[in-house]
């Protein structure tokens, strides 16, 4: 090979810098979590769940366990675990009681799950702005939302920090609404002396499998309320097939549906919690040595952390400013994922503008858009949310290195990476 590949931009034909795949997601699996699951099947009660009422109403051992566990982790009263973060999102809005006619304040930068489950209500999700440079809800942008219909807002605390949750906070208080965090991508992550998805009243955790931690599928919800608590139990099982039974009266027509962590789940996630926070320093280490080598470029700007919070860098946002590389950034991602470095762009379209709502179909005769309980009016034009379009089509730049068991080089390689683009990036500019 010519001395000179290593040097040329491996998106013009040159070496790339980095040849060796990262290591799969296997997110620490080891023995404490195959003793917990040979145990489990060694009971063979593999879901300890039943839908009378009674103890096994709150599932099996290793469920309530699990729970217990992520009361202690969190500070909170109450934690009641789901088949997914999903479901969860779906079930915290239930016992919130939204329905027909609602609107929900949502973001449009999330998991699509972070606003279809308003959908599965039947209740109206209206799309807010996030924060160029957080890339959270802005609360400016939900407070211009607010409307007569608005019940809740479910805000994401996206990418690995806490939404700014003192102001939705204060929203929700004047505005008489219920704030629900979806923290599936931040679990550890600090605002100020709580934890994220503690601050509203009711936080969702997903323990997919790509997640800080994670047993397959799964999730949980965190709160303080002992109704909602209750609501969430219910809707997980079946609902009011046995509230009579508990006499629960006012909760009898509780629609449920089946939503239950099995055994086998919960017995790996018991010992993946005991790991967050060694795997969330790792993280952070990881992401503050990727830092100092990035400061040194000015087109890219590091993920900004809001005050007194922490970042526990799920995903490593970076905004990429064009004008300063000459470079768009497309050409500047594909010259990037040329070296071999794991990079991604733009992260989601902004769910607004996907067909689900874009033609208002998520069940057959417009439901529950056009349903009679509806007297509002949501558009999802686009340009209703400028700074997330922005970010979509221009600035955002993500990479997930910043984890376990990546390590120093391989920071250093991305960092060399993007230090051989902008060395080069005239090379670049005959690209279209
Ligand atoms: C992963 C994720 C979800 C969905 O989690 P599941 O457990 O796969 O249902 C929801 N919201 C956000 C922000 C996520 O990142």
């Amino acid at each position: 090979m010519n001395i000179l590949d290593s040097t040329k931009l491996a998106i013009l034909g040159g070496k790339p810098i980095r040849t060796r795949p990262y290591p799969k997601h296997t997110t620490q699996l080891g023995d404490e979590e195959k003793r917990e699951v040979i145990a489990t099947l060694d009971d063979g009660e593999l879901s300890g769940f039943s839908g009378w009422s009674g103890p096994r109403f709150l599932g099996g051992a290793r469920v309530r366990q699990l729970e217990a566990d992520l009361c202690v982790f969190f500070g909170v009263q109450y934690a009641v675990t789901f088949n997914s973060a999903t479901s969860a999102l779906h079930a915290s809005l239930v016992a919130a009681g939204i329905g027909p006619g609602d609107e929900v304040i949502v973001s449009p930068y999330s998991m699509v799950a972070s606003a279809t489950c308003v959908l599965m209500c039947n209740a109206i999700p209206v799309f807010a702005d996030v924060e160029p440079d957080m890339f959270c809800l802005d609360p400016a942008s939900v407070e211009m939302n607010i409307t007569a219909q608005t019940r809740a807002i479910l805000t994401v605390n996206l990418f690995g920090q806490p939404s700014n949750l003192a102001s939705l906070s204060r929203l929700a208080d004047q505005y008489n609404l219920v704030l629900i965090e979806d923290n599936a991508q931040s679990p550890g992550s600090q605002y100020g002396s709580m934890l994220a998805g503690t601050v509203g009243e009711m936080g969702v955790l997903s323990f997919n499998y790509h997640k800080a931690i994670q047993c397959g599928e799964g999730g949980a919800i965190i709160t303080n309320s002992d109704e909602l608590a209750d609501r969430c139990r219910l809707v997980r099982n079946h609902g009011e097939a046995c509230v009579v039974d508990m006499g629960r009266g006012e909760m009898e027509c509780q629609l449920g549906f089946n939503y239950r962590l099995t055994e086998l789940q919960a017995a790996v996630a018991i010992p993946q919690l005991r790991k967050l926070n060694s795997l969330t320093a790792k993280r952070q280490e990881l992401a503050s040595i990727l830092e100092n080598g990035l400061n040194a470029f000015p087109f890219l700007r590091p993920p900004i952390v809001r005050n007194e919070c922490t970042h526990v860098y799920y995903v490593y946002g970076m905004r990429y400013i064009e004008s300063v590389l000459g470079v768009s950034r497309d050409i500047f991602f594909k010259a990037l994922a040329a070296e071999g470095v794991s990079v991604g762009q733009g992260y989601v379209k902004p769910l607004y503008l996907l067909p689900i709502f874009q033609k208002r179909l998520p069940y057959t005769k417009g439901c529950p858009y056009t349903c009679g309980h509806y007297s509002g009016e949501v558009s999802y034009a686009e340009g209703i949310c400028p700074n997330v379009e922005m970010l979509y089509s221009r600035e955002l730049l993500t990479t997930e290195i910043c984890r376990y068991p990546n390590n120093q080089d391989d920071m250093r390689e991305f960092v060399l990476a993007v230090e051989k683009i902008s060395d080069q990036s005239n090379s670049l500019k005959s690209l279209a």
